[in-house]
C-alpha cells in the first residue's frame, strides 16, 4: 500500500487563502462561492471541510464523500469520478485493451509478435489477491503473466492485471505482458536469458507502443522504472540502430544471456528466467514533483513529494536511489523555484509538474 501513500503525497494542491469571497465553488459538495482556506486540486477547487475527508483517490488523490458518483475496488480503493471515464474496473474492458494492444504490437512490430498460440485468457484482480497468495512481498503488482507448456509443446497463456488504473497505463503493462508470453513461446530452452534483459525487452515493447500513442509521460515512466536496473535505456538505443526484429530474432537465435554487448561485458550472474512473469512499479518516486502549494494569508509553502517547504527552506527529499538535498528559492504564483545541491541550474515546477533530477 506504499503505492496508495505515495499517491496521496503527490495529490495536486494549492490553498489560497484571501479572506476575501472567490469565485470558487467546490468540486466535492457544490458549496459557493468560497472564502477562506481554498484548496485547488487538478481538477478544482475543494473546501476545506471537504479537504478533511479521510477517503481519496487513489488515482489522484482527490478527496471523496460517500456516494459520490465515484467507484470502489474490491481491495478498497477508490476512483473519483474525474477519473473514473478513464479507469478499467470491469474485466470485459480489461480484455478490450489487451485485444486492441496486442493488435497494435502487430502493427507496429509486423506478424513476427504474433502469438502462435493465440488463446490468452485475461483477468483483472485486486491488491488483495497477492496476499491471498501468500506472498510475503507486499509490493504492489501491475500485471503477471503466465505461461503453461504441454508435453506436445502447445501453450496456454495467462494474463491478469491490475484492477482500476488507467487505461493508458494498463496498455503499458499489457505490452509488457503480451511481450513475455511471445518470449515463453520463441525463446528456446538452450538459450538462457538474463532475467533483467528478459524485463528490459518486455518494457520495450510498452516504451514502443506508448511512442507510437504519443504518450511522453507513460515513456518516461518506464525510462525512469529501475525494474531492469537500466537495461531499458540501453535496449531504446539498441532498437533506433538495429529495429525491433533484430532484438526478436535474438531472443529466438541468440546464444548470449545478455543483449547489449556493454551490459554483456559486466560480471553478472546469469539468472534463469522464470516462465511467470510480475511487473512491478516502483517503490519511490525517481522524480521531484511539486504537489501543490499552500498560501496563508502571508506564508506560503510548497509540497513537493509531500514536503513541506517555505521559500528559502532546505530540506531533503528521499528518491529511488538517493536523498536530495532541495533548497525552496522562490514561490510563484503556481510554481516553484528549487535547487537542488550538486546541479548548476535552478529547476522551475509548474503545480502538478514532474521533473526527473539527472
Ligand atoms: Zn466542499
Ligand atoms: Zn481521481
Amino acid at each position: 500500500m506504499r503505492q496508495l501513500a505515495l499517491i496521496l503525497f503527490l495529490f495536486a494542491l494549492v490553498l489560497v487563502s484571501t479572506g476575501a469571497e472567490t469565485n470558487y465553488t467546490c468540486i466535492i459538495c457544490g458549496k459557493g462561492p468560497l472564502h477562506g482556506r481554498i484548496w485547488l486540486s487538478k481538477w478544482g477547487a475543494v473546501c476545506d471541510v471537504c479537504y478533511r475527508l479521510e477517503n481519496r483517490c487513489s488515482l489522484c488523490g482527490l478527496p471523496m464523500r460517500d456516494g459520490d458518483d465515484q467507484a470502489k475496488t474490491g481491495d478498497g480503493r477508490f476512483i473519483c469520478k474525474f477519473d473514473r471515464p478513464n479507469a478499467v474496473l470491469d474485466v470485459g474492458e480489461a480484455r478490450e485493451v489487451f485485444t486492441a494492444t496486442r493488435r497494435d504490437l502487430v502493427e507496429l512490430f509486423g506478424r513476427g509478435i504474433a502469438l502462435n498460440f493465440p488463446d490468452v485468457t485475461v483477468n483483472l484482480f485486486d491488491v488483495d489477491y497477492w496476499s491471498e497468495k501468500g506472498r510475503e512481498d507486499s509490493l504492489h503488482k501491475f500485471g503477471f503473466s503466465y505461461t503453461r507448456k504441454s508435453r506436445k509443446g502447445s501453450c496456454t497463456h495467462e494474463v491478469v492485471l491490475l484492477n482500476g488504473r488507467l487505461r493508458t497505463e494498463l496498455a503499458a503493462t499489457a505490452a509488457h505482458e503480451y511481450t513475455h508470453l511471445w518470449i515463453n513461446e520463441n525463446r528456446p530452452v538452450e538459450h538462457a536469458v538474463d532475467g533483467d534483459t528478459i524485463e528490459a525487452i518486455c518494457e520495450l515493447t510498452a516504451f514502443k507502443l506508448m511512442e507510437s500513442r504519443s504518450q511522453p509521460e507513460q515513456l518516461q515512466k518506464i525510462l525512469n522504472n529501475p525494474y531492469t536496473h537500466g537495461e531499458i535505456k540501453e535496449l531504446v538505443a539498441l532498437e533506433k540502430e538495429n529495429g525491433m526484429s533484430y532484438i526478436f530474432n535474438w531472443v529466438k537465435n541468440g546464444t548470449t544471456a545478455r543483449l547489449v554487448s556493454a551490459a554483456a561485458a559486466r560480471v553478472a550472474p546469469v539468472k534463469t528466467p522464470a516462465i511467470a512473469s510480475t511487473n512491478v512499479p516502483p517503490p519511490l518516486p525517481a522524480t521531484l514533483k511539486l504537489g501543490g502549494l499552500l498560501l496563508d494569508g502571508q506564508s506560503r509553502h510548497a509540497i513537493i513529494n509531500g514536503v513541506s517547504f517555505a521559500a528559502g527552506e532546505t530540506k531533503s527529499i528521499s528518491l529511488r536511489n538517493r536523498v536530495l538535498s532541495v533548497r525552496c528559492r522562490e514561490i510563484r504564483r503556481n510554481e516553484a523555484v528549487l535547487e537542488i545541491s550538486g546541479l548548476m541550474n535552478f529547476i522551475t515546477l509548474k503545480i502538478g509538474e514532474e521533473r526527473f533530477v539527472p
